[in-house]
């Protein structure tokens, strides 16, 4: 039979604190406080498993439990000297629910259990404090009609508050003994009208009637709800915490309170928290009363104030991490009620872990590890205000969609990108809602605060863009119906206007309606430490996607240290004049005429490619060249076809002619990427001498530059030996007439299966290989990265079907699209030992991906410029973790030295990769 009761008290306890998924956080807490001295009232666990039989035996007590708890429960007696109802001086404990993480108002706490018409005498004549002992029966009638039997609260609130009427009182604590009293037998009055039987006034009964409770709470309906929401999956149940009673509200000498042991806003290392004199239980989070700072502890109760200073530098040093407090005074002596790693903001987590270093209470690796991806992130965008009520979002709430780019944005709808723009001009916070957003939106998309569509996934048009500014983007919200004649949408039959607020949760993907406060968090010095520390470890450089200088400079900022993608048709779509000219090009149908419309685009090129230079300031920049479809850039109303049948002299006729021509079944794998300057070379001839003429005038301005000329979808030998050759002559014409060297490098995307399979001969020609895991995720897997949001929200949702336990298009499949992509690096480095290898598809910059990127070898990852810390930090994790595995499968000598070496030096990751399995496991 398992052991299902964990006794602790008297200065040992059977549990530990590392005992969490056994005992719940809370026992496990107690458990280890227990251990290390300090004073807590004795008490036993039942543990999570046995809540877990309890439900799967259909809410019956495995055979003996009973035997189990009532040894405990003896134990506890002889611990304490007291007995549970002696009706001269009884035992009261509480009972408490705790699971193995915090789920805040699961249930409410008992607490007085044991107290009955005999006992609630005894305990008066025993503390000589009528009051005391009635009121402490009152709660707990009416927390175990509430809790255990599930009786409305109200009724009893009510009757409460006509007694305090009638006697022409404010406080509880106005209340007297005799009042209390009455106050009980009403109660319990009630109670046996409700429930058909009296009061339980055997402690016994009264302990299983408890016990029963905190079982039952695991499946109650806010419970399951609140797991549903917090993603929780992993958890069995709910231990139950049986606790002596102490009591805060015997008098002056005695109080309760919360505290922490920094300051969990700043993350100060100072004493934090509130108190209440003369109170019990959760009064002083309840806001009956106006709570005092725990300062003023020291000149109220002197003894129990130090001592609890005691206890914090005990535990801090114990847990070595922030604590999160309960605990109870009473006459003056301090009892410890419960502690757990404390919640805190994100300056403070980053403050907390470096001052903890400072400290020497931790190292620099766990300081490291103890910062998320998500705590960076909560550095850089705005959120809802935490302040917010939660019946306030409720009421709000609108619906949810896929979460693109985090944060919070809050405006006025409106429904072409014209209208933001208009609105941005008068200085007016403008929310965008299209169905999709393609790339003429780019514009109105950069004005608007925020950005919300109904169709599209993660790596949709909009949440491509968004994410390269970091600016707050709800993408798939398949609920909306958007009217654009109308300027409305409706969801869930709620009917919003063009004009109207709303605010949308980045993080969540949560839509609500009318406009909510936000707030910025604020920036800890501690960032710039840590990130330190992490660049320091790391061995996989950081580069970003950027298309701008004003781009570049901002990604460099955040620690980038090269482009690894610079996308040249976006800078296509930045000015009419820049259109027409792309436009002019497309619908030419001769080569000369094609010639002669790049030529007005060359100029343009040219100047942005020298801004992105200087903005990187000889760091390496990879400049993709053309990739989308054409049709992507045709005009596509009436409007536009005159414009530039204008500019063009050709006829409008013409002209839907050929944009008419240019229609593909299926664009994305058509005529684009490469492809488009294997028929179309002179595409690629003005590309390329944009980029080495920007790279010669720059360096004749004594700006470095080390361009990297990068050919998309790349899929044979051949093909790239083709662009290769074209490339290299135009390039070396450039610098042969301006008589400035230059080195620069020629290599290609590896984002289609066969370039993967094939990467040994394409290694031949490629000088670097970058894995463009957006195409290569969508092609591995033949899911549109357009169109699968509809659907694979489904596919990741463990409630439904569950397929996989991330979407592939955020975080790399790395079972499957990941070996393509390990075996394109290890096909391409037996070719070629030293090809320099990166990854510039979206899962450059999430933590995982980034770790099995470091896994197999890569030399950098790329990301937008708001992700380069999170990569930054995940490339860190990835050494820290393998170290922490080498040390657990114990190391041979010669490979310890090595990572000792190694780490701090950044050598080139070109070690083996690991088996595929390995790789794959995570
Ligand atoms: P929660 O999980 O909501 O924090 P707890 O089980 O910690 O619930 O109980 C809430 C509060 O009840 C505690 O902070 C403490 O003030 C009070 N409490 C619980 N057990 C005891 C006890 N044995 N003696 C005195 N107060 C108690
Ligand atoms: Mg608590
Ligand atoms: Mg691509």
């Amino acid at each position: 039979m398992p052991k299902r009761v964990y006794f602790f008290g008297g200065g040992k306890a059977e549990g530990r604190g590392d005992q969490k998924l056994h005992l719940g956080g809370k026992g496990a807490g107690l458990a280890e406080m227990t251990n290390i001295g300090l004073p807590v009232p004795p008490g036993f666990t039942i543990t999570i498993d046995t809540c877990a039989e309890y439900w799967q035996l259909g809410k019956r007590n495995p055979v003996g439990l009973d035997k189990e708890v009532l040894q405990n429960l003896r134990k506890l007696e002889t611990v304490t000297g007291k007995k549970l109802g002696d009706p001269l001086d009884p035992l009261l404990i509480s009972v408490r629910s705790g699971a193995a993480r915090s789920m805040p108002g699961m249930m409410e706490t008992i607490l007085n259990l044991g107290l009955n018409d005999a006992s609630v005498e005894g305990l008066a004549q025993k503390t000589g404090n009528a009051r005391f002992a009635y009121d402490s029966y009152r709660r707990f009638i009416q927390m175990y009609a509430a809790t255990a039997m599930g009786l409305s609260k109200e009724p009893l609130e009510e009757m409460l508050h006509h007694l305090k009427h009638a006697r022409g009182i404010k406080h509880d604590t106005d209340l007297s003994a005799t009042d209390l009293k009455e106050l009980c037998a009403q109660f319990k009055k009630f109670y046996a009208e409700k429930k058909g039987e009296p009061f339980p006034q055997d402690p016994i009964a009264q302990l299983w009637g408890a016990v029963a409770a905190v079982f039952n709470c695991w499946e109650a309906e806010k419970s399951v709800t609140y797991r549903r929401v917090e993603k929780i999956t992993d958890l069995k149940g709910t231990a139950v915490n049986i606790c002596t009673m102490v009591y805060g509200n015997k008098g002056d000498n005695s109080g309760t309170g919360v505290c922490f042991t920094r300051d969990p806003n700043s993350g100060e290392n100072v004493f934090y928290g509130d108190c209440l004199i003369n109170a019990q239980g959760k009064d002083v989070v309840a806001g009956i009363r106006t709570p005092m700072k725990l300062i003023e502890l020291e000149s109220k109760l002197p003894r129990a104030y130090k001592q609890l200073c005691e206890v914090r530098k005990t535990l801090e040093r114990h847990y070595k991490d922030m604590q999160d407090l309960e605990f109870t005074v009473e006459d003056e002596k301090l009892y410890m009620l419960q502690c757990r790693t404390g919640k805190r903001s994100p300056a403070a987590t980053f403050r907390i872990a470096v001052d903890m270093v400072k400290e020497k209470l931790i190292s620099k690796e766990t300081a490291l590890s103890r910062i998320s991806a998500e705590d960076i992130e909560r550095l850089f965008y705005p959120v809802i205000d935490p302040q917010t009520a939660k019946a306030e979002l409720t009421a709000r709430f609108l619906t949810s969609g896929i979460n693109a780019v985090p944060g919070a944005a809050t405006g006025h709808v409106v429904f072409t990108a014209a209208r933001a723009e208009e609105l941005a001009a008068k200085g007016t916070h403008a929310i965008l809602v299209r169905k999709e957003t393609s790339p003429e939106d780019v514009g109105g998309m950069h004005a608007a605060q925020g950005i919300l569509t109904a169709t599209g996934g993660k790596t949709s048009h909009a949440a491509v863009v968004a994410r390269g500014w970091g600016k707050c983007c709800i993408v798939g919200c398949d609920a909306l119906e958007i009217d654009y004649t109308k300027k409305h949408f409706v969801v869930n039959g709620k009917l919003i206007q063009e004009g109207q607020f709303v605010t949308l949760d980045g993080s969540s993907g949560d839509v609500y309606e009318g406009e909510m406060s936000l707030v910025k968090p604020e920036f800890p010095e501690a960032y710039n430490t840590i990130m330190g520390w992490a660049d320091k470890i790391r061995r996989l450089k950081v580069r970003t996607n950027a298309d701008t200088p004003y781009d570049s400079e901002k990604a460099v900022a955040m620690g980038a240290e090269g482009i690894g993608l610079c996308r040249t048709e976006h800078m296509f779509f930045d000015t009419e004049e820049r259109r027409l000219a792309i436009q002019e090009m497309i619908v030419a149908n001769t080569e000369d005429a094609r010639r002669r419309a790049l030529d007005k685009l060359l100029p343009f090129q040219r100047e942005d490619f020298m801004g992105i230079f200087k903005a990187m300031h000889g760091k390496p920049v990879t400049i993709r060249l053309i990739d989308p479809p054409l049709h992507e850039f045709t005009p596509k109303d009436k409007d536009g076809v005159e414009r530039l049948s204008k500019t063009t002299g050709l006829s409008t006729d013409f002209i839907e002619k050929r944009c008419e021509q240019l229609h593909e079944a299926n664009p994305m794998l058509g005529h684009r990427g490469c492809r488009l300057c294997i028929t179309y070379p002179e595409i690629l001839d003005m590309q390329v001498r944009a980029i080495m003429e920007a790279a010669v005038a720059c360096k004749k301005k004594g700006v470095k530059a080390l361009p990297e000329i990068m050919h998309p979808l790349v899929l044979d030998r051949k093909e790239l030996k083709l662009l290769e050759e074209r490339t290299r002559r135009v390039a070396d014409e450039v610098l042969a007439q301006s008589g400035v060297k230059i080195p620069y490098l020629i290599g290609t995307m590896i984002e289609i299966p066969r370039a993967a399979l094939l990467a040994h001969e394409i290694a031949e020609v490629a000088e670097f290989f970058s894995f463009g895991t957006n195409d290569l995720t969508q092609m591995t897997m033949g899911l549109s990265r357009d169109d699968a949001g509809r659907f694979l929200p489904e596919y990741v949702d463990e409630k439904k079907a569950g397929i996989f336990k991330f979407d592939p298009f955020q975080s790399l499949d790395i079972s499957g699209v990941g070996q393509l992509v390990q075996m394109g690096i290890e096909r391409g480095r037996a070719t070629k030992p030293n090809l320099k290898i990166g990854i510039c598809g979206e899962h450059g910059g999430e933590a995982r991906s980034v770790k099995f990127c470091h896994k197999v070898g890569m030399d950098y990852v790329s990301c937008s410029p708001y992700r380069v810390p999170i990569a930054r930090l995940a490339a860190a994790h990835a050494v820290i973790e393998e170290q922490l595995g080498k040390r657990a499968t114990g190391p041979s000598k010669a490979s310890a030295s090595k990572v000792k070496k190694s780490a701090p030096q950044r050598a080139p990751a070109r070690k083996h990769p690991p088996k595929r399995k390995a790789a794959s496991r995570r």
